[in-house]
Parts: structure tokens; C-alpha cells; sequence
């Protein structure tokens, strides 16, 4: 049976409490019992005493009834019946000769009381015979008769009963108020969780705008609402990404298919002679469409990881300065200075994506230098990795972009990259080669100041 996050935590709750007061209920009535008979027999003894003691002291050559009789009706009240016996045997006092109506009622009622109390009671009468004595001299016997092993008196029953009372009430206020504080606890929990569901579904049907509110101070719950936050806000930036590279892509490649279409029907119509001008103007336009249907490709191939791995030894500065001098052309139309510093003769890994990775970084370095600007290359070697940072005094990169650089057919600025020629899927595809090699890269950029972009690589591959 399937049961809701609420309804089973408070029935587990429930069942807690019951079972913890039950014990309660149990060892306390346990050892309260044992410490009450305790209690009312040590009572008993003192009291015992002292008839035993106020007997013997009335005594002075003869016994004086008068006060006997107080004493006896004290006795009673304590649920003790005594007879006196002189020296000689005869019966000096009897309570229930005297009292007997009294004597009786009074010893049904403490019967009645045990029962009432202690369901398995087989209290029966015993007689204590104790010697009374004057002044060194056994002057008689005193008998006390009462309920053995122990009983309570009319008196101590009412006490039992307004502790019961009290412990009662005690333990249904407890039961109350941890049912009570269970209830708050399942609710404090469910309804974020509840709430988490709600927005998840709401997300799957593409409502990436809701989100979580919770307040809770407990950590899984916090983290959770987070998370699902999150997640909307990643989803919600990756639609827009998705949007943008749908927008991009159609507008890249409907601006020359457009110019193509125009000027081939105006060569079909006989509107427009085919120069060498004119043809090599579409020629150009179907270079642009074939060249970002080749990177398209290309991000295709790298994504789905088609190409293995083809890994080796190789000497990585001496890479680095043979890059560099493919891009001899471009450096020396725009007075750049390429300078390469450290000194990493072998490293183990797949040579031509990591190429493939230095040359896409590099080419933004070039592409986006002013004139007579600098670029440093810097290998650096770790005792686990190996680091390699390209560093440019370009035009920057706004750090509103900064985040969405490594997304396919991201570019800073559109006109800008219609300059440079830049289709915004060269630091997709290095970060695609960089993360296959087990590597991470970063880029630290200010605008106007110029980007270093760092590569980590582990030594072991
Ligand atoms: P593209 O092929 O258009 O250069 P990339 O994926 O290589 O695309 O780069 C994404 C965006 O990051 C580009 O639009 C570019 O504006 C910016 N960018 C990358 N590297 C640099 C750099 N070194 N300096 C300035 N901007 C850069």
C-alpha cells in the first residue's frame, strides 16, 4: 500500500509515542508500586512503634483503659486492630470486643481498596505479639492485628489514587502534545516536498519559469528546493541557448542560400550576365554555407565521441611552436608578438585533438588582438598535471558571456564575429577534445583588457 510522505511519517510518529509512553506507563506503575508498598510498610512499622510505645507508657502499676482506648481508636484509623493481655493472661483491652462495628468496617474497607488497586491482592489478617514492659518488667502482651504482607489505609489509597490521577493526566497532555509536534514535523517536511513535485511537473511540461519557495531550516529539504531551482534556471538558460542557435543557424545559412537563390534565377532569367565577378561572388557564399555545414558536422562527430582516441608520447612545446607558425600570416598582418615559454618535452595523450584544442584557442587570440598586441603561451608542469595557459591583451570577453562561451554556436556579439568570420562553435569542440583527455579548461577574461584561457591536463592519461 502506497502512503503519503505525511500519513506515514505521523503514523510512524504515533506508534513511536504510544510505544514510548506504554514503556513509561509500564515502569513507572512497576517501580512505583514496589517504592509505594515500600513506603507504606516502613510507615506501618513506625507506627507500630509508637502504639507499641504510648502502651507502655500509660501503664503505671494499672492500666489506664481511658487511654488505651484513644490509642486503639488512633490504631484503627491506621487500619490496626489491638488487644491487650495482662501478665496473668486476662484480657485487659480488646478493640473488637469494644469497637466492633468500627473494627469490622474498617478492616472490609481496606480489603475493598486492596482489590480495587491491586487486582492480585491475597493480603490475609496477621497478628503481631509484641511484649510490653514497665520499667524493666513484662507488664502484659500487646496483639496488633492487620492485613499482611501490606495494605493501605483509607488515607493512603487517596494519595495513591490523586498520584495516579496526576500521572494520568500527565502522560494524555504528553500523548497530545507529541501527536501534536508529529503533525507539525510531517507538515514542515511533506509541503516542500509536495511543493518540489508540483514545480517538477510543472518543468517537464515546460513551464521553466516556476520555481520553489520554501522556508525550512532543515538541510535536505533546503538543498532539494534548491536543486529543483536550479535545475528550472539551467533549463530555462539552455531553452534560451537552444532558441538562439535555432535563430542563428537559420539566419547563417538563409543569408547566403538567399544570395545564391537571387543572383542564380537572375543568371537563369538571362536578367544578369555570368561574369567571373558575379560567379565568384556565389562561389564564395556557397564556400560560407559548405564551411559552417563542415563545423556542424564536425560538433556532430566530436559530440557523439565517434572519433577514438589515438593516444601517444609527444613533445609538447615543440607542438606549440609549430602551431605558431601557421598562424605566421595573420601575426605578421596585425604586428602580433607570440612568445613561448617552458619547456615540456613528453606528455602522454591523443597529439592531434590536443592540437586541434591549442590551435581553436589561439585563433580567437589572434582573431581578437588589437594591432601590436602580445600573445603568451606558458607550459607549465605539476607534480599531477601539466597547465597551459594562452594568454592575449585582446579585446575581452563581457562577463555577462563569459558563462555561455563553451555553448555550440555561441559568440559574444554577432557583428563582431562577422568580422572575424567566427561561427562560435571553436571553443565547443575544444572543451569537447579537452574533457576527452580528462582535462578541464577555464577562461579568466576582462573586456578590453584581454583573456587567458588555461588548460589542466592529468599526467596520467
Ligand atoms: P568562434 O568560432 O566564433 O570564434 P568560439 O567558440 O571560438 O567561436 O568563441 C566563442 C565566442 O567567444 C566568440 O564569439 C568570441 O567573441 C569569444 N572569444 C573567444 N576567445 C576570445 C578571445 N581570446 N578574446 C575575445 N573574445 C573571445
Amino acid at each position: 500500500m502506497k502512503l503519503k510522505l505525511r500519513t506515514k511519517l505521523s503514523i510512524t510518529h504515533g506508534i513511536i509515542t504510544l510505544a514510548t509512553i506504554g514503556i513509561i506507563v509500564l515502569l513507572s506503575s512497576l517501580l512505583m508500586d514496589k517504592q509505594l508498598i515500600k513506603f507504606v510498610n516502613d510507615n506501618n512499622q513506625r507506627k507500630m512503634d509508637s502504639i507499641v510505645h504510648d502502651i507502655a507508657h500509660q501503664y503505671h502499676g494499672e492500666w489506664n483503659i481511658k487511654k488505651i482506648k484513644e490509642t486503639s481508636l488512633r490504631a484503627l484509623e491506621d487500619g490496626l486492630v489491638i488487644s491487650i493481655i495482662d501478665h496473668s493472661g486476662t484480657v485487659v483491652y480488646d478493640t473488637e470486643t469494644i469497637s466492633q462495628k468500627k473494627a469490622e468496617e474498617l478492616l472490609k474497607s481496606i480489603h475493598r481498596n486492596m482489590r480495587e488497586h491491586f487486582r492480585y491482592w491475597t493480603g490475609e489478617l496477621v497478628t503481631k505479639r509484641i511484649s510490653l514492659q514497665h520499667e524493666e518488667e513484662i507488664i502484659g502482651e500487646l496483639m496488633i492485628t492487620y492485613y499482611g504482607p501490606f495494605y493501605f489505609t483509607e488515607r493512603d489509597s487517596s494519595f495513591i489514587n490523586s498520584l495516579h490521577d496526576v500521572l494520568n493526566i500527565t502522560r494524555v497532555v504528553s500523548l497530545i502534545c507529541a501527536l501534536i509536534l508529529g503533525l507539525i514535523i510531517a507538515r514542515q517536511i511533506s509541503i516542500p516536498i509536495t511543493k518540489s513535485i508540483q514545480v517538477t511537473k510543472e518543468i517537464a511540461k515546460g513551464n521553466l519559469k516556476e520555481r520553489v519557495h520554501v522556508k525550512s531550516d532543515m538541510v535536505e529539504i533546503k538543498e532539494l528546493s534548491d536543486s529543483v531551482n536550479l535545475l528550472a534556471r539551467t533549463l530555462e538558460e539552455q531553452e534560451g541557448i537552444r532558441k538562439r542557435i535555432v535563430a542563428d543557424v537559420s539566419h547563417e545559412l538563409r543569408t547566403p542560400l538567399s544570395a545564391i537563390q537571387i543572383n542564380m534565377e537572375a543568371l537563369v532569367d538571362g536578367v544578369l550576365q555570368p561574369t567571373p565577378t558575379r560567379l565568384e561572388g556565389i562561389y564564395k557564399e556557397i564556400l560560407r554555407v559548405n564551411r559552417l555545414v563542415g563545423e556542424l558536422t564536425k560538433l556532430a562527430k566530436y559530440e557523439s565521441r565517434l572519433e577514438k582516441m589515438n593516444v601517444g608520447k609527444f613533445n609538447l612545446n615543440k607542438i606549440i611552436e609549430s602551431i605558431v607558425t601557421t598562424f605566421e600570416s595573420e601575426v605578421h598582418k596585425k604586428n602580433l608578438s607570440i612568445i613561448v615559454k617552458g619547456k615540456i618535452e613528453e606528455i602522454f595523450g591523443d597529439e592531434d585533438k590536443l592540437s586541434q584544442a591549442i590551435v581553436n584557442i589561439l585563433s580567437n587570440s589572434v582573431k581578437y588582438s588589437r594591432e601590436y598586441g602580445s600573445i603568451v603561451i606558458e607550459t607549465i608542469e605539476q607534480e599531477k598535471h601539466f597547465v597551459i595557459k594562452i594568454k592575449d591583451e585582446g579585446i575581452g570577453i563581457p562577463p555577462e558571456d563569459l558563462p555561455y562561451i563553451f555553448e555550440r554556436f555561441y559568440r559574444v556579439d554577432k557583428s563582431r564575429n562577422k568580422a572575424t568570420g567566427g561561427s562560435g562553435i571553436g571553443l565547443t569542440i575544444t572543451k569537447e577534445v579537452i574533457e576527452a583527455l580528462g582535462g578541464t579548461i577555464t577562461v579568466h577574461s576582462s573586456l578590453g583588457e584581454g583573456t587567458e584561457t588555461v588548460i589542466i591536463l592529468p599526467k596520467q592519461y
